[in-house]
């Protein structure tokens, strides 16, 4: 566990343990609060919320992480100009390691919102600051120092969807397969579990999860708290999707007071793609992943608070109540309130009714074409279904790439629902060949690798079987927008949201049918996902 973290210190140590100087300390004194602690004392202990960010003015601190059986391993000793710190003390959360004075210590203390402050009023050494929380952190990610143990078999489904919602949320953690790891069935022994039980989490403080949902994890871990239901923040933004952690950056760079709540992770379906390839700035891609934890790291640094995961379950205005606000809901009976509201809950992509659709979801099933997936097919037979736009764009590009595709379509032609110029494009493409009134009637494969599809023609007596690897689905997409029933907010036939002149009554761009009420991203009528 520490040589993860001890070569990424080493290899940048300079941006991992900047030592601030004198001149450095003099500007950022305004921003805390002096104080002693006893050689022994704790600085900060896992699973507390911390003080913040302490810097060394004299003595010597020790962070270290405690494994299971409650055995310390120094991560790393720091003096005077070091500090302590990573990206839980600027989100005011749980911290994740225990810090010790060695020897009698002084140190300025700065809250997690003064650090913010800080961050922001000093850009220059704000940035070596945020590098070294954010570097702090990819160091406990990599080691998986400081999170919850999972023990449970690797390929079970409920270890890894607990596993996707922390990697999802950029927390550290560890999994113990009880089928390899002998400390992991030492495990089981002691916390007395039946295999059936599993998986289990063991949580920094103590804790035994049996299985636990995503929000018990996250309760337990301290990700997520009760929300102040008498703070009227000026925007609640529902959705931690790309859009919602766009305006979240904007609305607390402008000084606003934000609350983003997603009912899964942030990132939204960003967040699941392997690489994205046409995001500005990016010109090697970058993974959805790594995208979105830098989106969420900056919206924290302006402030903006995050409820993750917690599902938004309706939106009332409270008309009554002066100045006007809304309230939103939440499927746990909590409420949060704001004067202005975004929506940005997205939509999830059509999925074929196949029971074992999911497990091929990871490598062989994709929602979404782009350089990599064409990559992936290269001089491969694939299979395509969907008779829409989108459908016949993804079939242009991969037809450069993928040796033969076969295109599924329920309707008996194209033309119904596709361009003309695009059903022109692929009836010049000699490498498709267009199924009318077929449907996949079923999926083989094993370790979440497709081998096989089957589909049946309407009126035929056998399922064609084709040895394929690859299968595209484009399907339509449905919006996230069942929570807004009843709020007054007015929606297209297809369920997104309509906003500006779409809305009517001269409301302004982005604005819905309620005034004070946006809507971003792919849940807005007109994105390009409602239009395929
Ligand atoms: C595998 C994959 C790869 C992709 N690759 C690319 C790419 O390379 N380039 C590209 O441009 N696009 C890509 N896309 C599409 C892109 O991800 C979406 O267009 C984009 O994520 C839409 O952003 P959004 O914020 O509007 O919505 P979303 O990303 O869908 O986010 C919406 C969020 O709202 C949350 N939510 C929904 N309902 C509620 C509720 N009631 N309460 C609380 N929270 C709620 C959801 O949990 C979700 O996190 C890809 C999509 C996928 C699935």
């Amino acid at each position: 566990m520490k040589s993860t973290t001890s070569s990424l210190i080493e290899t940048r140590r300079d941006q991992i343990l900047p030592v601030l100087d004198v001149g450095d300390i003099e500007r950022v004194r305004r921003f805390g609060s002096l104080r002693s602690f006893a050689a022994g004392e704790a600085l900060v202990k896992a699973g507390d919320v911390g003080r913040g960010l302490s810097i060394v003015l004299e003595g010597k601190i020790e962070s270290v992480h405690k494994n299971l059986a409650g055995q310390q391993g120094p991560i790393v000793t720091q003096g005077p100009g070091g500090f302590l710190g990573e990206l839980a003390q600027l989100a005011g959360r749980p911290a994740l390691v225990d810090a010790y004075a060695l020897e009698p210590v002084k140190a300025l203390v700065i809250s997690p919102d003064r650090l913010r402050a800080l961050l922001i009023a000093e850009a220059e050494l704000g940035e070596r600051i945020m590098r070294a929380l954010i570097l702090r952190r990819v160091g406990l990610l990599e080691s998986g120092a400081g999170g919850p143990v999972i023990i449970g078999r690797a390929d079970d489904g409920d270890v890894l969807r607990l596993e996707d919602f922390l990697r999802r949320n950029s927390h550290p953690r560890q999994t113990l397969d009880p089928d390899t790891d002998a400390g992991a069935k030492a495990l089981i022994e002691r916390f007395h579990v039946d295999p059936g039980q599993l998986p289990i989490v063991l949580c920094p403080q103590g804790q035994l999860l049996r299985n636990p949902s995503e929000d018990e994890l996250a309760r337990c871990l301290g990700l997520v708290g009760p929300i102040d239901a008498n703070r009227i923040y000026d925007v609640a933004i529902v959705g931690a999707g790309p859009a919602g952690l766009a305006a979240a950056v904007y609305a607390g760079s402008e000084g606003l007071s934000v609350l983003v709540l997603d009912c899964r992770a942030r990132g939204g379906q960003a967040g699941a793609s392997a690489r994205i390839e046409n995001y500005l700035g990016f010109p090697t891609g970058i993974s959805g992943n790594a995208l979105m934890a830098r989106a969420a790291n900056q919206a924290q640094k302006f402030g903006v608070e995050m409820a993750i995961p917690d599902e938004v379950a309706g939106l009332e205005v409270a008309d009554e109540v002066s100045p006007k606000r809304f309230v939103l809901k939440l499927s746990n009976n909590e409420r949060a309130c704001a004067r202005a509201i975004v929506i940005a809950s997205g939509a999830r992509y059509r999925r074929l009714a196949l029971p074992n659709l999911d497990s091929f979801e990871s490598s062989s099933v994709h929602y979404w074409v782009s350089p990599l997936e064409g990559k992936l097919c290269s001089r491969q037979e694939v299979a395509l279904v969907g008779g829409g736009n989108s459908a016949g764009q993804a079939i242009v590009y991969l037809a450069s790439h993928a040796a033969r595709i076969r295109l599924i379509i329920r309707g008996s032609d194209l033309a119904t629902s596709m361009s003309r110029y695009l059903v022109d494009r692929i009836s010049g493409l000699p490498n498709v060949e267009v199924l009318t009134r077929t449907q996949v009637t079923g999926l083989e494969g094993s370790n979440e690798v497709l081998q096989a599809i089957r589909w049946r023609q309407a009126g035929a007596a056998e399922e064609v079987r084709r040895e394929l690897r690859h299968l595209f689905l484009f399907i339509g997409a449905e919006p996230n927008t069942d929570w807004l029933a009843g709020s007054g907010v007015a929606l297209d036939p297809k369920g997104f949201v309509l906003t500006g002149p779409d809305a009517g009554g001269n409301r302004r761009q982005l604005e819905t049918t309620r005034p004070g009420i946006f809507a971003i991203g792919d849940v807005r009528s007109g994105s390009w996902l409602c239009k395929n």
